[in-house]
């Protein structure tokens, strides 16, 4: 480490229209946020916007209407930002989201030439996403050799799961071909798994819904703060109704699109991930704002839709885990959506669990009264931050390595 320069650690999470990033200050071994930022609508009206921790906004860009970004433009131009910013960096990591991290990955990675094409190979399993995740870490890999790079998966939290909770009741051999349960959402979880302890103490070795709601939705049954079952599987499909995305559907319904409307694996692909959920349900958004604002019927019954499911999920995976000590909301609706969290939570009364209308208007932490059997909370997620601890971590773990070598 150079004296007079800042250590700092960046996080990349790359998604198919946009890259999220941010930058965390390296001191002690501990984390503090630098400033973090989007470049959104790569392929239709890319904008570039940078914000300090506080949400000011201290940089901004936009390219002309229908000029389209690859992500290694899009990184590149975070990158020439942020050297302008802080020219004395002396960055000690960078830690990307990847969603897949298959069978073999049940925790983050140093990325190597090796690895990266294991994960590449895992790109059929998610071919929305890997790549996209994957692009940033090849882009480094080329403009910044030398800072290691470490991958931290959406699926890793979720293979302490039996294998029961894993396996779809098709032929084995699909199972054996990597067709089964992955489940999505993990870095968020595990953030939260790592804040319960210390928000509600009594909790952290109970029984525990965390209900991930934002633009994609799913849930997560956790005991011990480990998971147990969870509602997306092979995709980030299954499960809650989202955005834009069906989550639970009658497999025959695809065989009957196929049939009597022709369409094909890419018809679908984009039907189900791009014009289902609450925009499918509603034809007016995805944004549960506009929906929750809107006395259009159909807005309406996604929004009671979005509740209904979300009421049954929570019954299905109180059921895994035997009981159910708390429910804890969080992401965009999650931790805003103090209407949804109302109904949820009275759909969930059979739990013992009762809102405390003030507390929940308030965003908690606690929004339901005490002395029920269930208790329901607001802990809001920070995936950014779980990935710069991974990378730290890792990166502490691979120097002692090297320092304990003979
Ligand atoms: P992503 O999955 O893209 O990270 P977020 O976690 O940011 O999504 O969640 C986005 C969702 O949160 C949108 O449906 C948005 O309408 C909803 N949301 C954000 N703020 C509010 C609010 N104050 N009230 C209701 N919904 C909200």
């Amino acid at each position: 480490m150079t004296s007079g320069h800042k250590d700092m650690v960046a996080v990349a999470n790359a998604g198919s229209s946009s890259l999220k990033f941010s930058l965390y200050g390296l001191e002690d071994g501990n984390l503090t946020l630098a400033l973090r930022g989007l470049v959104e609508g790569l392929g239709t009206s890319p904008a570039f916007t940078a914000k300090d921790p506080a949400g000011q906004v201290i940089g901004q860009h936009r390219w002309e209407e229908g000029a389209t970004l690859g992500h290694e433009a899009a990184l590149r131009h975070v990158m020439a930002f942020v050297r302008e910013l802080v020219p004395d960096i002396t960055l000690q990591g960078i830690g990307h989201r990847v969603v897949h991290g298959g069978l073999e990955h049940a925790a983050p990675v140093i990325v190597t030439p090796d690895i990266l094409a294991q994960l590449d190979a895992l790109s059929p399993l998610a071919p929305l996403h890997q790549p996209n995740n994957l692009a940033p870490i090849r882009l480094a890999f080329e403009v910044l050799p030398g800072v290691p790079q470490v991958a931290c998966f959406d699926t890793a939290f979720h293979r302490s799961n039996a294998e029961v909770a894993q396996v779809y009741a098709l032929p084995f051999e699909l199972h054996e071909a990597g067709v089964r349960r992955y489940g999505f959402h993990g870095l968020s979880y595990e953030y939260i798994a790592g804040r319960l302890p210390e928000v509600a103490p009594e909790l952290a070795q109970g029984k525990v819904i965390v209900l991930h709601l934002g633009n994609g939705a799913s849930a997560c049954a956790m005991q011990n703060g480990r998971s147990v079952a969870s509602t997306m599987g092979f995709t980030a499909l299954e499960g809650l109704p989202m955005g834009t995305r069906c989550g639970e559907l009658d497999p025959g319904v695809l065989i009957w699109l196929m049939d009597q409307r022709g369409m094909d694996a890419r018809a679908l692909e984009t039907l189900l991930y791009k014009q289902s959920g609450l925009l499918g349900v509603s034809g007016i958004s995805s944004d549960m704002r506009v929906l929750l604002a809107s006395d259009e019927p159909r807005a309406r019954l996604a929004v009671d839709l979005f509740v209904h499911r979300t009421v049954r999920e929570i019954g299905s995976l109180a059921a895994e885990l035997g009981g159910l000590d708390a429910l804890v909301f969080t992401a965009g609706i999650g931790e805003n959506a103090d209407e949804i969290r109302r109904r949820v939570i009275e759909g969930c009364a059979w739990l013992g669990v009762s809102i405390d209308e003030p507390a929940n208007r308030a965003r908690g932490p606690r929004v339901s009264h005490p002395g029920g059997a269930c208790s329901a909370w607001v802990i809001p997620t920070d995936e950014e931050l779980m990935i710069a601890r991974h990378t730290v971590a890792l990166l502490a773990q691979s120097q002692d390595d090297v320092g304990a070598r003979p």
